[in-house]
């Protein structure tokens, strides 16, 4: 059996018309049903007595109350039952009669004792929001429902019923799947939805002939081939922690269809991408490929001429030693849509979270990103390039080379006083930092063994580790 990582399974239950049995008669009672009523449950209630309010609000309406101790017989044909008597060995009981007739149960306010919960609600008919917390911080998920609510006006609720209305009107006119998703993405997006928000005695009926006109539009520019075709973003995830991503990014990873990720992208950050993408794995350690470039090029195109949002997630920048620049290319050639988005590459963010700025008017002036590792697979012994003391010099793809990377630095000339830092899982919670010269560092390592990804930096300017490492 996989992890359980979801603690309970949202669905939204459709109640209309279905019988449910609520034991209680109480201000508890009450509060539930009257969700139940607005969901349209047929709500028996069964207690030997009831709260005036109670009796007042459902007496006489399609809802029976019955007076009389909870009995399993009231258990026959319910949909869903709710207990909230106050007597604990009584709510047990019913909890344990339910489980034997697989009929979900809520006891109110006793979680061991629910096969459901009741989440906090934003309603926004059509439009429902539901917050859980498990039953584990209820106060908590309200207040997170409180801030939801200011979010979200309340006029989303009229748009979601407008397009409810022209749901099949829109999918005659315009066939094609594709053509259909852009049409909403413009009216949502547009002015028919401003129109809506305007929130003006003639809003509605303006914005539905706002909606027809957009309609009439699109289906007069009937898509060409190449409006069929996907759109691919090419997006920097960052260093790993998901604090780092852009709200760009984030925003075209909660859009696309379909997801090729690296092996950099942190678990974390993949989470956070459309929970029903579908998400590949297209990995590729430092010199080692799992997939060929050219093969992850290929299915790029592919997915983009069938019409998807393709999202390319790559571990820090996707210009920054990330090929980016070959993908993009492809896609140029291709004809295909794309953009590009900046993340925060490695370097940067292992020079903030480990405390080395990688410029600093005493110490480095310059700096140079470097990659110890060529296309061919060989390594960069480019070491003339790198002799400068006033320049900070950071290595990518560096530690399985550090022993020939370090003795090459010194034989080509550079001080073995040199001071160099290697930062490991920068910016993520397991980040390790260990610091020495060029020539004492190979060894350090060797006892420390500071696992991939990890990025060297070289300069003058790890001594200020010291002093400004300390402050995460
Ligand atoms: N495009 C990426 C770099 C990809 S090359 C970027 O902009 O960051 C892969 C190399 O990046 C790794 O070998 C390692 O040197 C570095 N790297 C990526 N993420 C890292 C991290 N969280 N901590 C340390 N180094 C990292």
């Amino acid at each position: 059996m996989g992890k359980t990582t979801m603690n309970t399974l949202p669905l939204f239950f459709k109640l209309e018309s279905r019988p449910v049995l609520v034991i209680g008669g109480g201000e508890v009672a009450l509060r539930k049903a009257d969700l139940l009523d607005k969901a349209g449950a047929i709500i028996t209630f069964v207690s030997p007595e009831y709260a005036p309010r109670l009796t007042a609000q459902f007496c006489q309406t399609r809802h029976t109350l019955i007076h009389d101790s909870y009995h399993q017989t009231y258990l026959d044909k319910q949909t869903l039952v709710i207990a909230c008597t106050d007597d604990e060995a009584v709510n047990a009981q019913i909890f344990h009669d339910c489980e034997a007739r697989f009929i979900p149960v809520n006891v109110v306010d006793n979680p061991p004792l629910c096969t459901f919960i009741f989440p906090a609600i934003v309603d926004r008919d059509p439009i429902t929001i539901a917050v859980s917390s498990a039953g584990k911080a209820p106060v908590l998920a309200r207040l997170l429902r409180a801030k939801i609510e200011t979010m979200i006006a309340p006029e989303y609720g009229k748009l979601a019923g407008l397009a409810g209305k022209f749901r099949d009107t829109v999918k005659t006119a315009l066939p094609n799947v594709t053509a259909r998703r852009k049409f909403w993405e413009q009216a949502f997006e547009g002015q028919v939805a401003e129109t809506v928000f305007q929130n003006q005695p003639n809003s509605l009926s303006k914005a539905e002939s706002q909606l027809l006109e957009l309609l009439k539009h699109h289906e007069q520019t009937q898509p060409t081939d190449k409006s069929q075709l996907g759109k691919v973003a090419i997006v920097g995830a960052g260093a790993g922690d998901p604090d780092l991503l852009s709200f760009k990014a984030l925003r075209l990873m909660q859009q696309a269809d379909i997801v090729f990720y690296d092996n950099l992208v942190s678990p974390p950050i993949l989470e956070l991408c459309r929970r029903d993408a579908t998400k590949i794995y297209v990995g590729k350690k430092a010199c080692n490929h799992a997939v060929a470039q050219h093969q992850i090029n290929a299915l790029l195109v592919e997915h983009a001429k069938l019409g998807k949002r393709v999202l390319r997630l790559k571990g820090g920048d996707p210009y920054v030693f990330g090929r980016g620049g070959e993908e993009a290319e492809t896609l140029a050639q291709a004809g295909i849509d794309f953009e590009v988005v900046p993340g925060i590459t490695a370097a940067t963010a292992a020079a903030s979270c480990a405390g080395i700025p990688l410029t600093h008017r005493d110490y480095a002036q310059s700096v140079k990103f470097v990659t110890a590792c060529l296309k061919t697979d060989t390594m960069n012994d480019n070491f003339e390039g790198l002799l400068d003391d006033s320049q900070t010099v950071v290595f990518y793809m560096g530690l399985k080379q550090l022993e020939r990377l370090t003795d090459g630095l010194v034989q080509a000339g550079k001080s073995p006083q040199t001071p160099i830092a290697i930062i490991a899982n920068a910016s993520l919670p397991n980040q390790q930092v260990l610091t020495g010269t060029i020539e004492d560092i190979v060894a350090k390592q060797a006892h420390a063994q500071l696992p991939a990804p990890a990025i060297l930096i070289m300069g003058n300017v790890v001594k200020l580790h010291q002093t400004l490492g300390q402050h995460p």
